[in-house]
């Protein structure tokens, strides 16, 4: 068991606050993912609850019981890091025991505890090996083994697969939403990476500033994004901002949008092409990017910045082509002037 519960955590640096005040509560055995961008505190925030960092104010709690003041060795938590942090004078297998050596663990329940973890993370037959002689994956692997046996009740990873390349990526990705399958355990995972957080999460916290923007399911995020911030950073590409002072108020008409709206936004697979005349924009095509399974389009309205749409692959626009677009209300995401969704 591991519920772990934030109230007012802050961290300082000196006269630098890095942590601002979070409450957070993460279920027994839940997928946690803080997602944010660099710098806004998410290794930080991490390393408090390893008990790695000091926490300068409020209290954390594992399953009711304070934290703040408990070595790190008995909150029942491993952490994987970005840079595996391996022995490299020692094997595959001594790196994974190492830990249960340091504590003095029998023998024969380290040889146990190990050969289960190098099965699960498929590397029985790279035992002996040194880390020189594994590539970037299979390090990852071994360090993730070496959090395994000790079986924490809690595992946090920071960014652990920013070092591998992007197929590799998508791999270790599955491997660690099946460990969690597997394991039932709380995890908690750092990464700036939307589409890392977007997969793996039950539950995303958005990070920024050392404050928490918005927590919720992928799907909460996505559909129901809290403000313009949480709006622009999950979805690739951007969801497509328009300030309805100025150059695009009839939008304001035109979508019926109540008066205290400030930003409407609109996804760019929320775009329909429409007869000119009907639609509620009208821009110019300066370039169409082949993805394979869609095309993207960037249109400028005007002199602003351009606007991306996505099409079907087959889409006969070419730069230059002029199109008229339309959007269904369900579609819109409205903003106040404060950034916050309306309503
Ligand atoms: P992230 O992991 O989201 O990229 P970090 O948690 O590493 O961000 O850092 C958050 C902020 O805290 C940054 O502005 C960083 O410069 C600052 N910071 C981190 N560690 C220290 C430190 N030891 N001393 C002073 N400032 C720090
Ligand atoms: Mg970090």
């Amino acid at each position: 068991m591991a519920k772990l519960e934030l109230k007012d955590v802050r961290k300082s640096y000196g006269p630098v606050e890095v942590i601002k005040g979070i409450d957070l509560t993460i279920e027994d055995g839940e997928f946690c993912v803080f997602v944010g961008p660099s710098g806004c505190g998410k290794s930080t925030l991490l390393r408090m609850i390893a008990g790695l960092e000091d926490i300068s104010d409020g209290t954390f709690e594992i399953d009711g019981n304070r934290m703040n003041d408990i070595a790190p060795a008995k909150r029942g938590i491993a952490m994987v890091f970005q840079s595996y942090a391996l022995y490299p004078h020692l094997t595959v297998r001594e790196n994974i025991a190492f830990g249960l050596k340091v504590r003095k663990t029998p023998k024969a329940e380290i040889d146990s505890l190990v050969n289960e973890a190098v099965t699960m993370l498929q590397l029985d037959k790279l035992t002996e090996r040194y880390p020189r002689e594994l590539s970037g994956g299979q390090r990852q692997r071994v360090a993730i083994g070496r959090a395994i046996v000790g079986h924490p009740e809690t595992f946090l990873f920071d960014e652990p697969l920013s070092n591998l390349d992007a197929e590799l990526r998508v791999h270790m990705r599955t491997q660690i939403s099946e460990l969690h399958d597997r394991l039932k355990r709380t995890m908690i995972y750092v990464t700036h990476d939307q589409v890392e957080a977007m997969t793996l999460a039950d539950k995303i916290v958005l990070l920024r500033g050392g404050k928490i923007e918005q927590v919720g399911s992928p799907r909460d995020l996505y559909e129901r994004p809290q403000n313009l911030f949480a709006a622009q950073f999950i979805g690739a590409p951007k969801m497509n901002i328009f300030e309805l002072e100025g150059d695009f108020s009839a939008l304001r008409d035109q979508l019926q949008l109540p008066a205290d709206a400030q930003y409407c936004g609109i996804r760019p697979d929320s775009f329909d092409i429409v007869p000119e005349g009907e639609g509620i924009l009208s821009a110019t095509v300066r370039l169409v990017e082949y993805l394979g399974n869609a095309c993207l389009v960037h249109a400028k309205v005007d002199d602003h910045d351009p606007i991306i749409i996505e099409q079907p692959v087959d889409t006969q626009l070419r730069f230059g082509s002029t199109i008229s677009l339309s959007v269904t209300s369900a579609q819109i995401h409205i903003f106040a002037k404060d950034g916050d969704r309306i309503p």
